[in-house]
């Protein structure tokens, strides 16, 4: 079979769920067993989202090969089950920088560098090299159409589309259809310009997905089907729903796969299985009980709406870890400083079942989120520290256990006497001799578990010993991801989790800690023979785990990450308690 095409762009409004219904449909197509990818291209001019601010774009997605990514990414990986690459994120930014380059080293032979066609080309490539051996792939253009950006990727597709055939491309629109307050109507005329403004690309919609807080009446299906030009059976209601993950269940419920295999004249290969899944949503609407969870970060404003999309990823992970436990897991937003103004507000934190630290850089709350971290640690409520989470608990624990009284990070004070976590020059050296760039230990790295601890035992329990067998197998297979492995004894207890951060528990360190209790659960062995600290324990705790990783980044709802496991199960045992 030719590679299919499913290109999806959206009209009206951003933030209607393109990524997750892309996503959804690649779930789709997956199950019917086509060999699918998702690729996602972001119209702006940065060269990935490592340098975008949190709080206007939202969570940084991090790929096992260190890309810094969109996080629809995010939604692709969770959704599809799949280890994506970073070259499966296309921006603006990546393509003119090749252009540019390519036109410095002399590679077009003289001839005059314009946008057409070089710009298309250049992504064009891209898109071919990221899909090279899928039976699938979906292309997601970022942005709403009407948007400058987005011209030269709308470009590309009808391209891509001239190349291959019209046989092989199927073009997806998603619009929104408000209801006005006022006038409590649901109104198509933004979809109809969407539509007529896709058509100045020469692209014509073959499928139309409706989003709405309501499913659509018969009589705007026929308002869209007239205007559109086609059928209604491809006007497809998409109403608001309590979970994302019904999405691909309702996807399937209107056919959707089925009528996109109709486009391009194909037939399933095998019969989709939505069974265990199923089963995990209604777990997610029918809770057998709720925990809570206090999630103690910054708290990020955009004018007067704050922006929940930060820590997307750990919401999710708590999510997945709740369907398969059939606990709901309610996240209150707790916003570090105010635990530094009044006593009172730490000791509210026994009102919860378990605590996050999540990941963040600079200073602001952080003496917050130590106290939140010694609370914890003092009154036996389950924590995971991710991160940043886990320095601040070595931070607390080398000022209050070890008596190293003003410990620190080197990154909030350089001069602290006791850098317990800090930027170690042989890292440096060691990415820039892996020619990585930068200094952020960024991607999957690899961790050695020790037998007797909680961590080892729930990465066990989930069976990510043996996942994670295969993708190391594959890493030392190859010559410029050795350093992800580095000397990490490889055998049974080895996993692999990712990272995006500069800092380090200082090895000088590492003794005092464990003199004092600190159980290093797990630690990368560097090429040079270093050992980073991955996992931290306190033993006489029911819960306290902390990671310099982020395993937010690896769970799925089918497949939760181990730590958020662990904590919930911890939770649920903390409310009882309580
Ligand atoms: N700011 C810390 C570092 O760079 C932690 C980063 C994070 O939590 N992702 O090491």
């Amino acid at each position: 079979m030719d590679r299919k095409y499913i290109i999806v762009a959206g009209g009206v409004i951003s933030g209607v769920g393109k990524g997750v219904a892309t996503a959804s449909i690649g779930k789709i197509l997956k199950e019917y067993g086509f060999k699918t990818t998702a690729i996602k291209i972001d119209p702006y001019i940065n060269v990935d989202a490592g340098t975008l601010r949190p709080t206007e774009h939202g969570e940084v997605w991090v790929t096992d090969d260190g890309g810094e990514i969109d996080q629809d990414l995010g939604n692709y990986e969770r959704f599809l089950g799949e280890t994506l690459s970073k070259i499966n994120n296309i921006t603006t930014g990546q393509i003119y920088y090749s252009v540019i380059k390519k036109e410095r080293e002399g590679k077009f032979l003289g001839k005059t560098v314009q946008f057409i066609p070089h710009i298309p080309n250049e992504i064009l490539e891209r898109i071919k090299i990221a899909s090279n051996n899928y039976d699938f792939a979906l292309v997601e253009i970022g942005g709403t159409i009407g948007d400058y950006e987005n011209i030269p990727f709308l470009f590309a597709a009808k391209s891509l589309e001239r190349q291959i055939g019209k046989e092989n491309v199927v073009y997806i629109l998603i619009t929104y259809l408000p209801i006005p307050s006022h006038i409590k109507e649901m109104k198509t005329k933004p979809t109809q310009q969407a539509i007529k403004s896709l058509s100045e690309h020469g692209i014509f919609p073959d499928i139309i997905l409706c989003r709405a807080k309501e499913p659509l009446d018969d009589v705007r299906k026929k308002k869209i089907e007239i205007y559109a030009n086609i059928d209604r059976e491809f006007v497809i209601s998409a109403p608001d729903i309590s979970t994302i993950y019904r999405i691909p269940l309702n996807f399937e419920k209107e056919k959707l796969g089925k009528k996109i295999l109709k486009k391009l004249g194909i037939k399933k290969r095998k019969k989709a299985d939505f069974k265990h899944w199923e089963k995990l949503v209604d777990n997610i609407e029918h809770p057998r009980m709720n925990i809570k969870i206090a999630m103690v970060g910054k708290y990020l404003d955009i004018g007067d709406y704050s922006l929940l999309d930060v820590y997307i990823s750990i919401k999710e992970a708590l999510v997945h870890a709740g369907a398969n436990l059939r606990v709901g897991v309610e996240t209150e937003w707790i916003n570090s400083k105010t635990l530094e103004k009044r006593e009172n507000n730490i000791k509210n934190l026994s009102s919860y079942d378990g605590i996050i630290i999540p990941g963040g850089f600079g200073e602001t709350g952080i003496e917050g989120k130590i106290l939140a971290i010694e609370f914890a640690r003092k009154q036996k409520i389950p924590l995971l520290g991710l991160c940043l989470g886990l320095q601040l608990a070595v931070i607390e624990f080398a000022r209050n256990v070890c008596a190293l009284s003003g410990a620190n990070s080197t990154e909030f004070e350089e001069s602290t006497k006791y850098p317990v976590i800090d930027v170690l020059p042989s890292q440096k050296k060691l990415l820039d001799n892996a020619r990585i760039g930068g200094t952020m230990r960024l991607g999957a790295y690899a961790a050695f578990l020790e037998s007797d601890s909680l961590t080892l035992s729930l990465y066990r329990k989930t069976g990510r010993i043996e996942k994670d067998k295969e993708r190391l197998k594959e890493m030392l297979g190859r010559k410029d991801e050795r350093y992800r492995m580095g000397r990490t004894p490889i055998g049974k207890n080895t996993i692999l989790e990712r990272h995006r951060h500069r800092y380090e528990v200082s090895p000088g360190f590492v003794h005092f800690l464990e003199d004092s209790g600190l159980k290093i659960a797990g630690f990368h062995k560097r090429l040079d023979d270093v050992n980073l600290i991955e996992f931290i324990e306190i033993n006489d705790h029911p819960f306290f785990i902390a990671t310099q990783s982020h395993p937010e980044f690896k769970s799925f709802l089918d497949d939760p990450a181990p730590l958020f496991l662990g904590l919930i199960e911890a939770s649920l045992k903390q409310k009882k308690k309580r």
